[in-house]
C-alpha cells in the first residue's frame, strides 16, 4: 500500500496515512490544525533523474 507523508509544522512529527485517505484535519500527534500540516512526499512524481538538474557536469548536455 502506498503511504502519503505529511509533516506537522507544530510538533515536527511525520504523519503517515494511506493513499486515498484525505489529508488529516488535525495533527494526530499534537492536534495542530491542517494549516500546519504539509505534504512532504510528491506522490511518486518529481525527483526523477534530470528533473531540475543539470547533467552530471560531464558537459554533454544530455541527461
Ligand atoms: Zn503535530
Amino acid at each position: 500500500m502506498e503511504i502519503k507523508k505529511f509533516l506537522c509544522g507544530n510538533c515536527k512529527k511525520t504523519i503517515e496515512i494511506p493513499r486515498g485517505t484525505p489529508k488529516p484535519e488535525v495533527c494526530p500527534h499534537c492536534g495542530a490544525p491542517a494549516a500546519n500540516i504539509h505534504r512532504i512526499d510528491e506522490g511518486g512524481r518529481g525527483l526523477g533523474p534530470g528533473k531540475g538538474q543539470r547533467c552530471c557536469s560531464c558537459g554533454s548536455g544530455k541527461f
